[in-house]
């Protein structure tokens, strides 16, 4: 009998055989820039894609390799491929499986890079690309069959949370004959598996909750193997690769990636249950909560909301001037899914490639507060939050 191991399992062991000669039992970080051949046939062979191996570190490296393969098998799509950053990963899908002269359409709360990509870059190289209202479901699925050839979604979204229903969309993408790419860097896979709900391809900024310690960047694409082959053709040749060093510390932390998922779900549960509750705040984002007006669809296509939410204290930007700085157990940084809880308003974390005026345009609070549970014990984060509520 063949079992289908546990993600929890695949965490630790998930790629990992293809490891070195001589038997190490972890990954090692393959510094070597070219792999050398003793004789030209076995080079041809390689270089021609006859035979498994490595020319050349732009294009592929074994210690890259591995990371490919444990996210590929945790997201479990036919092919996977790496860049340098999760902004790198997305900007090569998009000028790789679209041409310009092809229209895309998207909605307006996706990460602020990726909303810049679209805002601006992308229709300064002669590609449509059209912003639709988050949770306009029906206005989403008219702007697909008014033609459609990418439809890039992310869900739950940065910075306000709101849940987009991936089975139903993905379904009108292909309706439409559209490539459905989804942005799951804040629902990890242990949250949520986009490709099981119908798309095509899922992008992840690695740097978050993937390699979960703040200390590599990294992206990387799973899907379809045509596309995915596509879009590794022109990364090589870009160069924006992710770095071996990188690479090996995506893979240590993504051990641990349903160990530190299940706690950050359970954590971020009861912050924004404690939040709901205190006077002080006015408004807690997050898909857990019953009240969250998409709630019944998160329960629906994630086995856990998450460890991401966000609140407000009813003021602008100079409220959370004065909360930040009396968190103890919090990093205010640009940053999130690490085991250390990170804090920011979107004019420094989410949306800090946007101006004010582009954060309003698209529906963001100025004194929003973002919040990445860490995997602190609750008692700590609850009297953290309690002390400098007490203080405002
Ligand atoms: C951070 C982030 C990105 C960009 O990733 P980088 O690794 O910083 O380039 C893309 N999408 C989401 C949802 C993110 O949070």
């Amino acid at each position: 009998m063949s079992i289908e191991p546990d993600p929890a399992t695949l965490n630790v062991w998930g790629g990992e055989e293809r490891i070195a000669p001589g038997g190490p039992t972890q990954v090692p970080v393959v510094h070597s820039v070219s792999f050398g051949y003793p004789d030209l046939d076995s080079w041809l062979d390689v270089a021609s894609g006859r035979a498994e191996g490595h020319i050349y570190g732009r294009n592929t490296n074994p210690t890259v390799d591995v990371f490919e393969e444990k996210i590929r098998l945790l997201e479990r799509g036919e092919a996977a491929t790496s860049a340098s950053t999760g902004m790198a990963i997305i900007s090569n899908t998009l000028h790789s499986v679209v041409a310009p002269g092809q229209r895309i359409v998207s909605v307006k709360d996706t990460y602020g890079g990726t909303s810049l990509l679209f805002t601006e870059h992308l229709p300064r190289m002669g590609y449509e690309c059209v912003l639709v209202d988050t949770h306009d479901t029906e206005a989403i699925e008219a702007e697909v069959a008014a033609g459609c050839d990418l439809l890039y979604l992310e869900t739950p979204t940065n910075p306000t949370l709101k849940v987009l229903d991936l089975e139903r969309l993905s379904a009108a993408g292909h309706a439409a004959g559209a490539i459905v790419v989804v942005d799951n860097t804040f629902a990890t896979p242990i949250n949520q598996s986009p490709l099981a709900l119908g798309a095509d391809l899922v992008v992840h900024s690695a740097t978050k909750f993937l390699g979960g310690h703040a200390d590599a960047l990294g992206g990387v694409v799973v899907g379809r193997q045509d596309l995915v082959d596509t879009i590794y053709a022109y990364r090589e040749i870009n160069g924006a690769t992710l770095h071996p060093e990188a690479a090996y510390l995506l893979l240590r932390g993504m051990k641990t990636l349903s160990l530190r998922i299940e706690r950050q779900n359970e954590n971020a549960a009861a912050v924004a249950e404690y939040l709901s509750s205190h006077p002080k705040v006015v408004g807690v984002n997050y898909p857990g909560l019953p009240s969250h007006p998409n709630h019944e669809v998160a329960a629906r296509q994630m086995r856990g909301f998450g460890g991401m939410l966000s609140f407000s204290l009813g003021g602008d930007l100079a409220s959370v001037r004065e909360f930040l700085p009396r968190l103890r157990f919090a990093h205010s940084a640009a940053n999130l899914g690490a085991v250390e809880t990170i804090v920011g308003p979107p004019a420094t974390t989410s949306h800090v490639e946007c101006s004010a005026a582009e954060r309003e345009a698209l529906g963001i609070p100025e004194g929003l507060i973002r919040y990445s549970t860490g995997i602190e014990h609750i008692d700590d984060l609850l009297a953290d939050l309690d002390q400098a509520l007490d203080a405002c």
